[in-house]
């Protein structure tokens, strides 16, 4: 039923347990838990993700203890799997690799979300080893083009490339399962080397790449098809076709859909990955509660009933898998026990 990692949606079905406890009791707690080990990062974006939200409002980054203690309380909570995303990048915080083998030796599945410059051959192979998947953000094909969207120097760029092909080769070479993915935001800066990125991509061994907009920004770019048209056995090109409708109104009444989907920013617990940062969707801290008591806490209650969905992000990474929640929750089917 699944036919790509982006389709989030079909992959409620896997998880029965999860969703009839949330049928009997409203609530559930996450399949997936995204971890922010730091919010450092190497590059300076324009319209960075992580600040954009307010993620990377200070400096934090957990010590090697906290680490291993959150990800203690996750496993305890029944979590599937972790993605290790930012705040800023996860590679920064030196702990990361060891993280990703601890997480892994609990039996969770790990991704990760990575500008894919901090890599050595050590920490490849610890990637390649033990995460389901890894995702390096370019939203540029020219050295030129990355570095006005990155403030970083060239040679940024050719890291990033090289590292693309280093874990795809190592994978190869080891045999395992990880997919190596790479993320293109398009807009007017960057959509006119959407192209050439792909074609980098895919001469780097890649699996695919993900091609969306930047926030806010619904052209649809003019070279979809050219870029869809290198894709063969090997390389896919996933395309968010859904982000790019400007005049899509969220039409569920409820956030459903962030109960099977965490966000621990740092020490801080949030609402959903858009509200990295802001203490208004803040559910708690990790150093003055644990996880279960900010999960099933009144504050996390009372921020869902006061919740808004005209303020959130139209195409929230959480949209499609509202929009199935809600059909099942509030158009069940008639005659449902006859298939
Ligand atoms: S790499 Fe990610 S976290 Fe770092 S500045 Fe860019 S968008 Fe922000
Ligand atoms: S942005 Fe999306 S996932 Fe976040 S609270 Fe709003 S509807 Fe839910």
């Amino acid at each position: 039923m699944v036919k790509t990692p982006i389709d989030l949606q079909n992959k409620l079905f896997y998880h029965p347990d999860k969703l009839i406890e949330f049928f009997k009791t409203g609530n559930t707690t996450p399949v997936t838990w995204e971890l922010d080990p730091t919010n450092r990062c190497n590059h300076n974006c324009i319209g960075c993700y992580a600040a954009g939200a307010g993620g990377r409002t200070n400096d934090d980054s957990l010590n090697w203890d906290q680490a291993k203690n959150y990800v203690d309380q996750v496993y305890d909570l029944g979590a599937k799997a972790i993605n290790l995303t930012g705040g800023g990048d996860p590679m920064v915080n030196k702990i990361t690799p060891r993280l990703i083998e601890y997480i892994r030796s609990l039996g969770m599945d790990v991704g990760m979300i990575t500008n894919g410059t901090i890599f050595t051959d050590k920490s490849i192979d610890i990637v390649v080893k033990n995460c389901t998947w890894v995702r390096v953000s370019m939203d540029g094909g020219t050295p030129h083009v990355y570095t006005s969207i990155r403030k970083v120097p060239e040679r940024h760029f050719y890291l990033a490339l090289k590292n693309l092909e280093k874990l795809a080769k190592r994978r190869d070479e080891l045999g395992t399962n990880l997919t190596v993915g790479s993320g293109f935001l398009t807009s007017e800066l960057t959509t006119p080397t959407l192209v050439q990125y792909a074609e980098l991509c895919k001469k780097a061994g890649i699996d695919y790449i993900q091609v969306r907009p930047f926030h806010g920004d619904y052209t649809i770019p003019y070279n979809i098809e050219e870029t869809l048209a290198l894709q063969d056995d090997n390389f896919k090109v996933y395309y968010s076709k859904n982000k790019y409708d400007k005049g899509y109104k969220k039409q569920y009444p409820k956030c459903l859909a962030q109960t099977l989907s965490g966000v621990i920013n740092v020490h801080s617990v949030y609402l959903c990955c858009h509200f990295r940062g802001i203490e208004t969707k803040k559910l708690g801290d990790l150093r003055e509660k644990n996880l279960l008591e900010i999960w099933a806490g009144r504050r996390r209650q009372n921020i869902l009933e006061e919740l808004n969905l005209d303020k959130c992000i139209a195409h929230c990474r959480l949209d499609l898998v509202n929009r199935q929640l809600d059909e099942l929750v509030n158009y069940p089917s008639e005659h449902k026990n006859f298939i």
